[in-house]
């Protein structure tokens, strides 16, 4: 067998297209969603991701800003910071990009941002929303994977779904939607006792651990489908030899660029999945999208109550 591959830019611009369009109807009815952008320092990463959040926000037509503290920003300036997106109405939501450099409180500033313009979802409001099925803000990437699954029309109604990873910002809130959808659940960590044996029962498969290709082929039932959540980067050239050799895209990318990026999941698993999410190209453009997403529902929810409550 051969997994097919579900293709998350394909997703992802079927949401773009589709908050675009929302964007569109608001702005004539006199709301322009709008989006701010907390990056603090200069973490190469972090501004990669914030280019890419701003470039998307502008595509689709929210109005967005950027603000910029230096990496000695306290978390009383920070916090200040915060509040006045809170207060500001054409602010519908708040982004702060992580990780924050470590003299600042990451928890205060997070638990800082109103819950009805948290994009992120993180806000322990929201999570209390997601986990009593309460209209609220859902984390991007978790949200994302459902808009995934659902778009391909994978059952997930009455399914073993396990998940490997329990992090606040993938694992559970994951964990949490496929609950709300009907699978039947387990999260797995690295406690978990013959973690391939309870890998091996999943009909959906979701991988959020943060170490290249350690799903191996004995992880995955015959025909289940494999997300891949993780992203790990490769500079060393016989670990790229271990996963991809004989592969000619990925040698001549690799000799150009000096690295690859490589999931949780290892390539030989597309033997034995029924579906499978490649990386790059697989669940990282949709969380891109979904906080489009977010941002109009942000707008439509926080400007019809104050509170994002059904
Ligand atoms: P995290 O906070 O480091 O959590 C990793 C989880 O994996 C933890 O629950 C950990 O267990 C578990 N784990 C680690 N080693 C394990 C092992 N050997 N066996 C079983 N479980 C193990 O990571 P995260 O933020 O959730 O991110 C996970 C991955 O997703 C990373 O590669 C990250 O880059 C990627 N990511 C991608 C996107 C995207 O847009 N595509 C977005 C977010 C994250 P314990 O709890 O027991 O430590």
């Amino acid at each position: 067998m051969t997994a097919t591959v579900l293709d998350g830019n394909r997703i992802a611009s079927e949401i773009r297209a589709e908050v675009t369009a929302e964007v569109k109807a608001l702005v004539s009815s006199g709301m322009r969603p709008g989006l701010a952008v907390v990056l603090v320092g200069n973490n190469p990463a972090s501004e990669i991701y914030v280019r890419g959040k701003v470039k998307s926000s502008e595509e689709v037509g929210l109005y967005s800003e950027k603000h910029t503290p230096p990496a000695d920003v306290t978390t009383t300036e920070l916090l200040a910071l915060v509040e006045d997106l809170n207060r500001r109405d054409e602010i519908d939501g708040i982004l702060v990009q992580l990780p924050l450099p470590p003299q600042v409180d990451s928890k205060k500033i997070l638990m800082a941002v109103d819950p009805a313009k948290d994009v992120d979802g993180f806000h322990p409001m929201n999570v209390g929303f997601l986990s009593t099925q309460r209209p609220g803000l859902v984390p991007c990437t978790p949200g994302g994977v459902m808009e995934m699954l659902r778009r391909s029309n994978i059952k997930i109604d009455g399914q073993d779904a396990v998940v490997v990873g329990r992090s606040d910002i993938v694992g559970k809130p994951m964990a949490m939607l496929l609950m709300n959808a009907n699978a039947t659940v387990t999260v797995c960590h690295s406690k978990t006792l013959d973690l391939p044996g309870v890998c091996r029962r999943a009909d959906i498969l979701v991988a959020a651990i943060g170490r290249a290709g350690m799903v191996t082929r004995d992880f995955v039932k015959p025909g289940a489908t494999v997300i891949d959540v993780g992203m790990n980067k490769i500079t060393d050239r016989a670990e790229f030899e271990r996963f991809f050799r004989g592969q000619e895209k990925r040698e001549q990318a690799f000799a150009r660029n000096g690295s690859t990026l490589i999931g949780d999941v290892h390539p030989e698993v597309a033997e034995v999945a029924g579906a499978l999410t490649p990386v790059p190209g697989g669940v990282g453009p949709l969380t891109i999208a979904m906080l489009m997403a977010n941002t109009v529902r942000a707008a439509k929810l926080r400007r019809a109550t104050a509170v994002p409550v059904g």
